[in-house]
């Protein structure tokens, strides 16, 4: 586990200037364009990254598919790929400190929970992808006497991964090291305000052994590096992750260029049922509030709705009010910290803006709603508890990603379920009980991807994550992860 000591000693470093890395060599836009870097921390300048645009996506699409179409790693023996994916995971796990610290000092997260979530998952993902090469078979079908059906998987190709600012590490590991597991080379474009962690994650993947071109990472703006990468008529599948709006844009370009597979991990406003027989309430409140309120919010899946069984409802909300009000909100580079800083000021000025409507729909505000620790120049925002939430509202309908939570009283189950599932998302969603027949019932009825059970979150590498409903069509983590990324071929042969 990292110590104090040794992140105060990392916070000195200086940061250098992120670069684009295109066929294994680093280098700036052709025009010379960056993008300032803020960190979230105190609103100081941290850096600059290289603003790419359609020359350097152009080049990079173009040496992932020199380096798929001569084998140099599409052409491996997977054992082999594999052995490369461990190496990869060893390296980011030895890196790992200074790993988190630089993603901390860019995105905000609090470094209690980046240190695991972020080089520590990405290490776990390489391995588990690494372990699962050559560990697969192709199929026979059960053809008629006189034919063989073979099915094989092949790569795509050239694989475009986009990835929002939350969690970039273990995000693009989970596309990353899928897509390479499976032979593909891959053209990455990191979210503007979170690149730094990525592009050292991207050196460390060469330094490790992937050969040149394999892997390629254009940093910019959606706009300009991210709809160029989406409109490529040369990418054969596009992983994303990020909102709903930009997914939209992307099924369009897709659309209007060579039809590319376009995978979508969006995003969720996912409820959290607690019922009365609940075994442990203080332990399912401190659970809720941690669901919410960890990462201040900028997580896909934060329970940030809260149903509450009516018998229980006003007792449960001072129980999550006194455990978000224990949390030390602030500095991200301090251990004690339990929830960091929010992205950009744009984010955070859309957070209050989100809590401003909510007031003006008629949701009761019991905490928080404001910026705070102004005066360190950073962007924070209190934990936010709105209750009595209208359900046609924005604040029950809407992602807000920040730490703001809705809450809502509810009869019966049925109430419940009609809430829970009541708006266009489906990613994730909570129950709490003691009686495990409800606890089934309501895993079947609730939309979404992962239903947890008298817990939230920490599920691993093991487990697909994805979306139902509006909150996306894809999945990371587990082999199935691996479907998005080959083509299956049938040889028909008479026998
Ligand atoms: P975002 O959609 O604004 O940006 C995501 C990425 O898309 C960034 O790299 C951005 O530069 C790029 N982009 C923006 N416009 C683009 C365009 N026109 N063409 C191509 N690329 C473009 O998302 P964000 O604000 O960075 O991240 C937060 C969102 O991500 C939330 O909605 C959250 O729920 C979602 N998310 C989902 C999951 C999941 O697994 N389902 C995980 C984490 C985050």
């Amino acid at each position: 586990m990292i110590d104090q000591s040794r992140i105060d000693d990392l916070r000195q470093r200086s940061v250098a200037a992120g670069l684009h890395i295109i066929g294994g060599a680093s280098g700036p836009s052709a025009d010379g364009a960056t993008l300032a870097v803020v960190s979230p921390i105190d609103g100081q300048p941290l850096t600059e990254i290289a603003a790419g645009g359609q020359t350097e996506i152009d080049r990079a699409v173009a040496a992932a598919r020199a380096a798929f179409e001569d084998g140099r790693w599409s052409g491996l023996a997977a054992t082999a790929r594999g052995r490369v994916l461990q190496k990869i995971a060893d390296a980011i796990e030895a890196e790992a400190d200074a790993l988190a610290v630089l993603g901390v000092r860019d995105n905000g997260t609090e470094i209690s929970m980046a240190r695991k979530a972020e080089p520590g998952s990405a290490a776990g993902t390489f391995r588990y992808y690494g372990e699962l090469c050559g560990k697969e078979y192709g199929e026979i079908a059960p053809t008629a006497p006189g034919t063989l059906g073979l099915v094989h998987h092949e790569p795509v190709g050239v694989v475009g991964v986009i990835v929002p600012w939350n969690f970039p590490l273990m995000i693009g590991a989970w596309k990353i090291a899928a897509a390479l597991a499976a032979g593909n080379s891959v053209v990455l474009k990191p979210a503007e305000v979170a690149s730094l962690s990525l592009l050292r994650m991207v050196e460390i993947c060469h330094e490790a052994g992937l050969p040149d071109g394999v892997l390629n990472v254009v940093t910019g703006t959606g706009e300009a590096a991210g709809a160029a990468l989406a409109r490529h008529m040369d990418v054969d599948v596009l992983a994303f992750t990020g909102s709903g709006g930009v997914g939209r844009k992307l099924l369009e370009y897709a659309a209007h260029s060579n039809l590319k597979r376009v995978y979508l991990e969006l995003g969720g406003k996912s409820p959290n049922v607690v019922f009365a027989d609940t075994p442990d309430l203080d332990r399912a409140a401190a659970v809720a509030a941690g669901g919410i309120f960890r990462n201040s919010g900028q997580v896909c899946v934060a329970g940030s709705r809260l149903l509450i069984e009516r018998s229980i409802h006003a007792e449960f909300v001072l129980r999550v009010m006194a455990h978000a009000s224990a949390m030390r909100i602030g500095d991200p580079l301090d251990l004690r910290t339990n929830a960091g800083a929010i992205a950009s000021e744009v984010q955070m000025n859309a957070i209050l803006a989100a809590c401003d409507r909510a007031v003006a729909d008629g949701a009761d505000l019991r905490m928080g709603g404001a910026r705070i620790a102004a005066e360190t120049g950073g962007f924070y925002i209190g934990p936010t508890l709105f209750d009595n939430a209208p359900q046609n509202s924005a604040l029950v309908q809407s992602e807000i990603f920040g730490p703001v939570l809705a809450v809502q009283p509810f009869d019966t189950e049925d109430e419940a379920v009609a809430l829970a599932n009541g708006t266009s998302y489906g990613l994730a969603a909570a129950v709490f009980t003691r009686d495990i027949s409800r606890a089934h019932r309501m895993v079947s009825r609730l939309r979404a991807g992962v239903v947890h059970v008298n817990t939230y979150g920490g599920a691993d590498i093991s487990v697909p994550l994805g979306g139902h409903g509006q909150s996306g069509n894809g999945h990371d983590k587990s082999p199935h992860a691996m479907d998005k990324y080959r083509n299956l071929k049938t040889a028909w042969i008479q026998l």
